[in-house]
């Protein structure tokens, strides 16, 4: 067990669940909250059966993760353990990333990019915000700013197998791997940031460029991965990199009765990425020389964080605490728990 004084400092792999208070919907359904969080380690489910005799008993699921943050805990929190000991590692020639993985609705992308809209009174940075707010502050300490590093940074969306450029418009870009498994998004715009307000307003441009054209507010992004990256490069070469991954909802992935072809297409795409995902970070953990990152173009896009000895991987697992997400709920800590 970590203390929390102590964030994960040795761990290639940290696992950590957070769970979202019931919304305003859910507390007008008078929907019951079936999560609670013992500790800060434990995490469990209370899931409804119905016994034979028709009265109603709990059946308790019990699960344990590097962290688990309830209801009250805040982005800031959020961060501090779980990207935040992972930013050093991109100092020293390492790459790091960090996932945000659960069902639709569930906060991964208020957990990711935040509330930078203005609107809201209670905005929040996300990770996003936090983690290029730290790069620079570490930037400038007296042991890296001799180095004369330079920070940029990218963003973008992986739908239905195909990435689009975020900060361009949504141009469709080709990803090549050369013979040395290289793996190389062709075209993708990397723009130069110098502080933490550069970060920002890059992320605002992204953000709202995949969430364009939609009808349905959540519609499209619930379908595709959107990938943010902050990358050190010195004279050109690049030194370290940091990819933040707001993934696509794991329920899309059963979307595979009842649709029509593209709904389903996509579900198939989506369930392959994330068993794909699963995959190579396990591989990670385990120090596995073979990683099976041709399976999805998530992976082979993010390849190289899930190869050598300086990587490192953190997964946040969503989970909504209403009564009718138990099912989703459920199978995203399953599949965290896989993961560990
Ligand atoms: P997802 O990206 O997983 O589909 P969102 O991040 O869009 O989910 O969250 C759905 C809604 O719930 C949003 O309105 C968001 O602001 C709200 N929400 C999510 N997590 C939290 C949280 N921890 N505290 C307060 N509101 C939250
Ligand atoms: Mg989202």
């Amino acid at each position: 067990p970590i203390s929390i004084n102590d964030p994960i400092e040795e761990h290639r792999i940290c696992v950590c669940v957070r769970k979202r208070p019931l919304n305003k919907q859910e507390l007008q359904k008078k929907e019951c909250d079936v999560v609670t969080v013992p500790s800060k380690y434990v995490l469990m489910v209370h899931e409804p059966k119905q016994k034979v005799d028709l009265t109603k008993y709990l059946e308790t699921q019990t699960f344990r993760f590097d962290f688990s943050f309830d209801e009250t805990s805040t982005n800031e929190m959020v961060y501090r353990f779980t990207a935040r000991p992972l930013v050093e590692t991109i100092f020293e020639g390492g790459k790091a990333t960090c996932f945000a993985y659960g069902q639709t609705g569930s906060g991964k992308t208020h957990t990711m990019g935040g509330d930078l809209s203005g609107r809201n009174q209670n905005a929040s940075k996300g990770i996003y915000a936090f983690a290029s707010q730290d790069v620079f502050l570490l930037l400038n300490q007296p042991r890296y700013k001799s180095q004369n590093l330079e920070v940029y940074v990218t963003f973008f969306e992986i739908y239905n197998g195909k990435v689009f450029d975020l900060l361009n418009k949504k141009a469709k870009l080709r990803v090549l791997e050369d013979g040395k498994q290289q793996v190389q998004v062709v075209g993708l715009q990397e723009e130069p940031v110098g502080c933490a307000e550069d970060v920002i307003k890059m992320i605002t441009i992204g953000s709202a460029c995949r969430t364009s054209g939609q009808t349905f507010a959540n519609a499209n992004s619930s379908r595709s991965h959107a990938c943010f990256q902050i990358i050190l490069r010195r004279r050109g070469q690049m030194i370290g990199k940091f990819s933040l991954v707001d993934l696509a909802g794991n329920e899309r992935g059963a979307d595979t009765s009842n649709a029509d072809r593209l709904t389903r297409m996509e579900g198939a795409e989506i369930n392959k990425s994330l068993l794909a995902l699963k995959e190579c970070i396990r591989a990670l953990g385990q120090n596995k020389s073979h990683t099976p990152f041709r399976e999805s173009k998530l992976t082979q896009v993010l390849r190289d964080s899930f190869i050598g000895a300086n990587s490192r991987t953190c997964m946040i697992a969503m989970i909504s605490p209403g009564m009718s997400s138990c099912e989703y709920t459920l199978n995203t800590l399953r599949y965290a728990d896989r993961v560990k």
